[in-house]
């Protein structure tokens, strides 16, 4: 009788174990807790979705929390107090020939029209913004709101908070490697193998979908080389560490289609330390002007990124300096950096007068002197002949002292190319059909940005396209 209570524990034993090593099972797995996988992962449980999402670092946030979090939306109420006109036809212009018309027009319209609701979830979910509206760095057009918390930290909070009250599962320190599909080419994606930190192989199910929120490619230096072989080990990147496109290469396994690989953004306003873009003096672009190291101004300041970039390019060294008076101060600028902090780090110099700041940053005073004494003359003739800056960023004279400089570099930021989607964020394959049970939104996705992206519009699309994204993939 003992012997048989022996082998009937065993049984059970081994049947419980077998069935704690079989695969979890999720209605929907989210790859990626940066912003558009947390805002996906939202959208999904309050739909009534059991959702897990797998994050290989161990913090969440991605690209997303180390950017300035500033969104585009064209929204009427906070523009019209400023007296600015706007519409989301003059938002998809400024978009898609911002790209170089190389988007998809159909993606394209779906952001600008999604951007004014997306803003809205968030503020009802508690995020904070600044009624003043202002033009992000190459955004070209006065429709950016900055969030209250610094960089992109209220995004993460919002959506992080939201997804748990809502019951979403995170695991950190979680690395998807391959996705699951019934065939290698075809049929429906079912889930995903994972790795944890300890080496467990983990195989997780999604009965109803799959999202791929995993990012871009901006820190994988082979990766970014094999699309721009300019971008090597040297050049500095904003982004973080685990920003290295396996999500990208893990979905094209399966059949997925790639598009605009090669249109990767340089970011104007590099810390040449750093590669970030934290420890500026002033965020914004009504309030500075750009010198090379001749004290010279050499590009409209307020143009798209690759146009500025490419200025810089051009100046001696390829280094800049943003110029600004104490009204043009942010303090704290969008990153939470406080002016004293930076200064004190000599990650910005201050002068009494220019001449004294051209000292300190070894630029020729007479031509700073000069150049920021025709910029105002520019100001109040109400036209930069100079280098077309528009009339909307040509508002604020640059006299009242202290003086301030920021070192400016081009740094690696955002990778415009990935998977092929539709505006439904269903993933494509190669033969152009929709790959069942398998959604993307964010950086990892390609076709919304075209060549450049406008600064201001990556958080709209995690926000708009996390959200197709996940409530579709909870259907
Ligand atoms: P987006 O702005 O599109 O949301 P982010 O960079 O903010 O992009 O977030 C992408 C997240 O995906 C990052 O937190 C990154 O660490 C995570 N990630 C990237 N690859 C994997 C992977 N293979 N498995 C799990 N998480 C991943």
């Amino acid at each position: 009788m003992k012997k048989l209570l022996l082998v009937a524990c065993l049984i059970v034993c081994l049947f419980h174990t077998c069935a704690a090593a079989g695969p979890l099972e999720y209605d929907v797995v989210v790859v990626g807790g940066g912003g558009a996988g947390l805002v996906a992962a939202t959208a999904a449980a309050e739909q009534g979705a059991s959702v897990i999402v797998l994050e290989k670092m161990s913090y969440l946030g991605g690209n997303t929390i180390r950017s300035g979090g500033v969104i585009n939306a064209v929204n009427p109420e906070l523009q019209k107090a400023q007296g600015i006109e706007d519409s989301t036809d003059l938002h998809f212009k400024h978009t898609y020939e911002g790209g170089d018309n190389k988007a998809n027009p159909e993606l394209v319209r779906t952001l600008v029209e999604g951007a004014l609701p997306a803003l809205q979830r968030a503020l009802d979910r508690g995020l904070k913004i600044y009624p003043e509206i202002t033009t992000a760095t190459g955004a070209l057009w006065p429709r950016t709101h900055r969030l209250v918390e610094p960089a992109g930290t209220g995004w993460i909070r919002v959506y992080s908070e939201s997804a748990a009250k809502a019951g979403v599962e995170i695991r950190k320190d979680t690395k998807v490697v391959s996705l699951l599909r019934e065939e290698p080419l075809a049929g429906r994606v079912y889930g995903v193998k994972a790795v944890d930190k300890a080496g467990n192989e983990l195989e997780i199910h999604a009965r109803r979908g799959v999202v791929m929120a995993s990012g871009g490619f901006g820190a994988d230096v082979k990766l970014r080389m094999q699309h721009n072989p300019t971008l090597g080990p040297d050049t500095p990147t904003t982004n973080h560490p685990g920003a290295t496109g396996e999500g990208i290469i893990m979905s094209q396994d399966i059949g997925a289609a790639v598009t605009g690989m090669d249109f990767i953004q340089i970011h104007p306003h590099g810390d040449p330390k750093l590669g970030d873009l934290t420890g500026r003096a002033s965020d914004f672009v009504q309030k500075y002007i750009y010198v090379n190291i001749e004290g010279k101004r050499f590009v409209n300041e307020a143009e798209r990124r690759d146009v500025q970039v490419a200025g810089i390019i051009a100046q001696p060294e390829t280094r800049m300096f943003i110029i600004n008076d104490q009204n043009g101060v942010s303090d704290p600028n969008i990153f939470g950096d406080h002016l004293d902090e930076l200064l004190a780090a000599d990650r910005v110099q201050k002068g009494d007068t220019l001449a004294e700041l051209a000292e300190k940053i070894g630029v020729p005073a007479a031509a700073l002197e000069a150049t920021v004494a025709r910029y105002n003359e520019l100001v109040k003739q109400g036209k930069d002949v100079d280098f077309g800056r528009p009339e909307n960023t040509l508002q604020q004279t640059i006299e009242t002292p202290p003086f301030y400089a920021t070192p400016r570099v081009p740094t690696v930021h955002h990778t415009m190319g990935g998977l092929v989607i539709n505006k439904e964020a269903q993933v494509i394959d190669r033969r152009g059909e929709v790959i069942p049970g398998l959604f993307a939104a964010g950086e990892v996705t390609g076709g919304i940005h075209g060549t450049n992206r406008l600064g201001g519009n990556a958080i709209t699309d995690i926000n708009v396209f996390g959200w197709i994204a996940g409530t579709n993939a909870a259907k």
